[in-house]
């Protein structure tokens, strides 16, 4: 089964001032829609076709054909970013998920202090996660598109930092792009996907 670009989940100007209606249509409508494309090209006809994206993933990095890690990494990075921000985000997170942040990192400051330099001194391409590992929060950068399902991880925050993502409004400046992303972080989608996160380990747990 081929997969399908997702629409996004909001208008592409929705995210604006923070980012911008142009970039948003090239990297959704010509980036996006190209990893697409070239992931279903790359699985057709192979056994990798009947799978989830996620359990692609799963298989490994090491494991996959290179065109599958980076345009099945690019599929589900993207599908995921899009959710990852609202035109109503920002703030902080609340509930599970905020005692986490601050148990884990200190304080919430200090956690966007700690995923803010991730995500800054990621060389070339790649992106920044928050992921749950073995039930704990983590937060590292990865190369290119690869996903934390890769290394058994799972992603419940991530940051594009390909200059795709912001070079028309930011050009070399990538702090910026940062420091602004955070007021469209769509904090109940990260308390959604902390909570699956969390209730796939307990299941594996009680099996
Ligand atoms: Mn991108």
């Amino acid at each position: 089964m081929a997969f399908v670009l997702p629409d996004l989940p909001y208008p592409k100007g929705a995210l604006e001032p923070h980012i911008d209606a142009l970039t948003m249509e090239i990297h959704h409508g010509r980036h996006h829609a190209a990893y697409t494309n070239n992931l279903n090209a790359a699985i057709k006809d192979t056994p990798l076709e009947s799978l989830s994206i996620e359990a692609i993933l799963a298989k490994g990095a090491d494991n996959l054909p290179a065109a599958v890690r980076n345009n099945g990494g690019g599929y589900h990075n993207h599908n995921l970013f899009w959710e990852l921000m609202s035109p109503q985000g920002g703030g902080e997170p609340t509930g599970a998920l905020a005692q986490a942040i601050a148990s884990t990192f200190g304080s919430f400051e200090a956690f966007k202090k700690e995923f803010s330099n991730a995500a800054t001194t990621r060389f070339g391409s790649g992106w920044a996660w928050l992921v749950v590992s073995n039930g704990a929060l983590k937060v590292y950068s990865l190369p290119n598109q690869d996903n934390p399902l890769m290394q058994g991880d799972t992603p419940i925050l991530g940051l594009d930092v390909w200059e795709h993502a912001y070079y028309l409004k930011y050009q070399n400046k990538r702090p910026d792009y940062i420091a602004a992303w955070w007021n469209v972080v769509n904090w109940p989608k990260v308390a959604e996907l902390y909570a699956k996160a969390r209730s796939q380990k307990s299941e594996a747990r009680s099996q």
